[in-house]
């Protein structure tokens, strides 16, 4: 659905009134209602015009896939124009439940180890499509009177090539009269645009910024991730501490474990002195197998032994969970099979 002004302009271009919008917002996002016919405080010749010219939902959810521990639920959601998006709701123990939001059809990235990054691009999604995401399973938590706590920027696509729409979008997520989600309950992941990162530093909104490391020098990183070549790793660095010493807010780098590529003792040392001293903390993320040749995740005993060494070097680093497997819920993995048909 749209936000707020542009939602209250629509309904002014069609001659309805904006307290009308209120009653509106309130049934979609304090109530849980998913179509219009259901407000039944709208005037039943409103109906039409509003689901024509401003529908609740941007997007048609298309498969549902849950985890058989019921912990993952993966939706596959088609756009208007008929391109696919997926999106992750993951339940959590303690009772919260974060979704992973796309911002794009596909990415133009190609990191060498994603199944998003082998998709052809398709193109940026509207901020409406991008919270549409959220409101999705927000509603769905509604019925068993549950909220939706976290939200991650982590599915397909590179947020910050889609700066304006993501930003809005987390501007709708985080509005009190629509999901009211807090800015510090938002994360935005990013393979490490330096313009995304600098104009994150300036925004009102506080949300959280995390980087796909993946790499602790220049050349490894260029061979997994070609964005690297154009942002190399003296200037994403430096970035990132104007970040953190503008915004006094702590960073968190992801950093996937590849067997034989990036997961050995001589890496561990070198992040460990890349991040030395810096606000930050180190997610280890299992890898979730996608198929691509040449590329398969490091062995447990690896990881744990990487993280060893990050830890006594005094960094601050947790192993990932991994959740969803079974579903194809790692980035881009549902959609890449959607799209060649393969599900
Ligand atoms: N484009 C952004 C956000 C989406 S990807 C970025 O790269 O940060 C979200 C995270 O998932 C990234 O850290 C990415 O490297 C990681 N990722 C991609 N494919 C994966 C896989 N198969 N297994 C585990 N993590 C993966
Ligand atoms: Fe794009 Fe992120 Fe996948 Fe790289 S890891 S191809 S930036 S979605």
């Amino acid at each position: 659905m749209l936000a707020k002004d542009d939602l209250f302009m629509k309904l002014s271009e069609l001659g309805i009134p904006s307290y009308r919008g209120k009653q509106i917002m309130h049934a979609v996002y304090k109530e849980g209602v998913n179509s219009y016919e259901q407000i039944t405080t709208l005037p039943r010749e409103m109906l039409s015009g509003l689901q024509n010219i401003c529908p609740i939902f941007s997007l048609r959810p298309l498969l549902m896939k849950k985890s058989k521990d019921g912990m993952t639920e993966k939706c596959l959601f088609a756009t208007s124009d008929d391109k696919r998006i997926e999106s992750v709701l993951m339940n959590f123990k303690d009772g919260r439940h974060s979704v992973c939001v796309s911002s794009q059809v596909g990415c133009q990235l190609g990191c060498k180890f994603c199944a998003t990054g082998t998709m052809k691009f398709g193109r940026n999604l509207s901020y409406e499509e991008i919270a549409d995401q959220v409101l999705y399973f927000a509603q769905e938590l509604h019925l068993k009177g549950e909220r939706v706590s976290n939200i991650i920027y982590m599915g397909m696509g590179e947020p910050f090539m889609n700066y304006e729409n993501v930003m809005k979008s987390a501007l709708l997520i985080n509005d009190k009269s629509a999901l009211g989600i807090g800015a510090r309950s938002i994360t935005i992941s990013t393979s490490g645009i330096c313009e995304g990162i600098e104009k994150l530093t300036e925004e009102p909104l506080q949300v959280n910024l995390a980087v796909s490391l993946h790499a602790p020098n220049q050349p490894l990183r260029e061979k997994i991730m070609p964005i690297a070549r154009k942002y190399d790793l003296a200037k994403l660095m430096r970035a990132i501490e104007t970040y953190i010493k503008e915004t006094h807010r702590r960073v968190s780098y992801e950093y996937v474990m590849l067997a034989g590529i990036n997961d050995g003792e001589k890496e561990a040392r070198e992040l460990a002195a890349l991040v030395k001293d810096q606000l930050c903390h180190i997610n280890l993320i299992p890898y979730n197998a996608t198929g691509i040749a040449g590329i398969t995740g490091s062995e447990k005993k690896q990881i744990r032994a990487f993280r060893d060494v990050l830890k006594q070097a005094g960094v601050e680093v947790t192993i990932r969970v991994t959740m969803g497997q079974e579903i194809d819920a790692a980035c881009g993995q549902l959609a890449n099979k959607a799209e060649k048909n393969t599900l």
